[in-house]
C-alpha cells in the first residue's frame, strides 16, 4: 500500500481540503501516514495569505530535497493556495518537485500520479473557476466536521489574495449541502461548521437564489437540535437583522461568531477596501448582541497596514475595548503578489508592526480574561473533544457553546459526549470546571449558558486608547 504523508498550512478551508486530498486518495490506495521518512508521496497544502505562511512552506520543500535524492520514486507535490499563485514558477525553482495543484482541482490529483515520468501542472486559469468537485472527504475528526458552502470571494480587499487563489464567489447548490449534514449526523457527528470566504454571501448567484438564513433554517430543521452548526467567516457588510435573529432563534446554531474586522480606523478600512466603516461595523455587533445577548463574538486584525497611523491603530484598540472581543487572530500586516496594497504608499516599518501587535495581543489577552471571567460560577455545555486538550492527557476538554475551550476532570465520559461543566476557572484562553452531569440537555434551549454580554458603548465612540 502506497505512503501519503500530508502537511497542512493555513485556514479551515485548507483544513478541510487536505481532508478531500486524504479521501481522494484513499481511494487510490494511499494510506495517511505522520513519517515523511516513510512516505512514497509528500504533499504540502499550502496558504499564500501571509507571506510567513509561504516562505515556511519553501523552507519544508527544501528539507524534502535529500530525501528525495535517498529514495528512489519519492513524489512531492505542491496543492493550495501557493500552488494557484505561483504555478509553473514553483516547477522551475524546485527541480525535484513532482506536481503543482490549485485548490479548484484537487480531483486531477490521480491523474497526475498516473504519469510518474513527467512533472504536472493543474491550476485554474479563467478568473472566476468553477466550483471544485468535492472529492470524498476522509476527515481527521469522527465528532466535528468542516462543510464546504461556498467557495472563492468577490470582494478583492486590498491586501488579501483570495480572490487570486481560489477566484470569485460560487455557492454549492443547498441539496448537495443538505445531504451531507444528513450523512455527518446519521454517521454520529456531533457538529458541523459551514465554510466559506464570505459564508453570509451564500447563495446570491445560484437559480433560484437561496439566503444563507433560508439555508441555516433548513439545516436546523433536519438536525433537529441533534447537530451543533456554526459557520466560519461572514462578511460584517452582510450581516443582517435576519441572521442575527437567526443565530438568537435556531437551537442548532451556536452562540459565537467569528466577524473580521481587520482596523478600527475609518481611514485604514477604506485603504483596505472592506466595504464598511468603524461605525457600520460596530452597528452590526450591536445588532447581534441585542438580538443575541452573551454571543461571543472573535474577529481578525491586521496592524501596520500601509498608512496606519499611531492614530488609526489607537482607535483599532478602541474598538477592541469597545467591542469587547472574546479572542482575535491578530497579525502584521504582509504584503502579496498581485495586491493593491503592495504598491500602496507609507509602508510601516516592521519594528512598529511589531511593536503594535505586541500591543493589541496584550489588550485582547486583558479582554479575552474578562470575558472567561464571566462564566465562573456557571453551568456550561461542553461538547467533549480530546483534541482540545492539546496533549494534556489527564484533564478532559471540548468546546462551549460560544467556542471556548473547558478543561475538566471527571469520569465515564467519551470524546462526543455533551456534558455539563460547572466553571471555577478562567484564563485568557481556556475556561477551567468540573464535571457536573456526563449528559447535558437534550435539546439546547438558547440562553443555556449564556453569560451577561458586556457593556457596549455607543457605536460613535471611538479613539479610547
Ligand atoms: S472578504 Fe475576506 S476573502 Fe474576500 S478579499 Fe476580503 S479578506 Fe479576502
Amino acid at each position: 500500500m502506497p505512503k501519503l504523508k500530508l502537511i497542512t498550512y493555513g485556514c479551515q478551508a485548507n483544513e478541510l481540503d487536505s481532508e478531500r486530498i486524504a479521501g481522494l486518495l484513499a481511494q487510490e490506495g494511499y494510506e495517511l501516514i505522520e513519517r515523511e521518512e516513510e512516505a512514497d508521496l509528500i504533499l504540502l497544502n499550502t496558504c499564500a495569505i501571509r507571506e510567513k505562511a509561504e516562505q515556511k512552506v519553501y523552507s519544508r520543500l527544501g528539507t524534502f530535497q535529500l530525501l528525495k535524492r535517498r529514495k528512489k520514486g519519492l513524489r512531492i507535490g505542491i496543492c493550495g493556495c501557493v500552488a494557484q499563485q505561483e504555478g509553473q514558477a514553483l516547477l522551475n525553482r524546485f527541480p525535484y518537485l513532482d506536481f503543482v495543484v490549485g485548490p479548484g482541482q484537487l480531483t486531477s490529483i490521480p491523474k497526475l500520479l498516473d504519469t510518474p515520468a513527467k512533472r504536472g501542472i493543474a491550476t485554474a486559469r479563467a478568473p472566476g473557476f468553477s466550483y471544485p468537485s468535492i472529492a470524498p472527504v476522509q476527515r481527521r475528526s469522527g465528532i466535528k466536521a468542516w462543510v464546504s458552502i461556498m467557495e472563492g470571494c468577490d470582494r478583492f480587499c486590498t491586501f488579501c489574495v483570495v480572490p487570486f487563489t481560489r477566484g470569485r464567489e460560487r455557492s454549492r447548490p443547498s441539496q448537495d449541502i443538505i445531504e451531507e449534514i444528513r450523512n455527518l449526523e446519521r454517521q454520529g457527528y456531533r457538529e458541523v461548521t459551514l465554510l466559506g470566504q464570505t459564508v453570509n454571501s451564500y447563495g446570491k448567484k445560484l437559480r433560484p437564489p437561496t439566503s444563507f438564513v433560508e439555508l441555516l433554517r433548513k439545516i436546523d430543521h433536519i438536525v433537529d437540535g441533534a447537530v451543533r452548526v456554526r459557520f466560519t467567516s461572514p462578511h460584517p457588510a452582510n450581516v443582517t437583522e435576519e441572521l442575527a435573529e437567526a443565530i438568537a432563534g435556531l437551537p442548532s446554531l451556536c452562540e459565537h461568531i467569528h466577524l473580521p474586522v481587520q482596523s478600527g480606523s475609518d481611514e485604514i478600512l477604506r485603504r483596505m477596501k472592506r466595504g464598511y466603516g468603524r461605525d457600520e461595523y460596530l452597528e452590526k455587533v450591536a445588532l447581534l448582541r441585542a438580538k443575541a445577548p452573551g454571543l461571543a463574538i472573535s474577529t481578525d486584525i491586521i496592524v501596520g497596514f500601509p498608512g496606519e497611523t499611531e492614530e488609526d491603530f489607537q482607535d483599532t484598540l478602541g474598538l477592541m475595548r469597545t467591542v469587547g472581543y472574546d479572542g482575535a487572530f491578530m497579525f502584521k500586516y504582509s504584503p502579496r503578489p498581485h495586491t493593491p496594497a503592495l504598491e500602496m504608499s507609507a509602508q510601516v516599518p516592521e519594528e512598529i508592526k511589531g511593536r503594535r501587535l505586541e500591543q493589541a495581543l496584550a489588550l485582547l489577552n486583558q479582554l479575552s480574561l474578562e470575558r472567561n471571567r464571566a462564566y465562573l460560577g456557571r453551568t456550561v455545555e461542553v461538547l467533549v473533544d480530546r483534541e482540545d486538550a492539546k496533549g494534556d492527557h489527564a484533564r478532559l476538554a471540548g468546546r462551549t457553546r460560544q467556542n471556548k475551550i473547558v478543561h475538566f476532570f471527571g469520569g465515564g465520559v467519551v470524546d462526543g459526549d455533551l456534558v455539563s461543566v460547572e466553571i471555577c476557572g478562567a484564563s485568557p484562553l481556556h475556561l477551567q470546571g468540573e464535571l457536573v452531569s456526563s449528559q447535558a440537555s437534550a435539546r439546547r434551549g438558547k440562553g443555556f449558558d449564556n453569560p451577561a454580554a458586556p457593556i457596549y458603548d455607543s457605536p460613535n465612540r471611538r479613539g479610547e486608547g
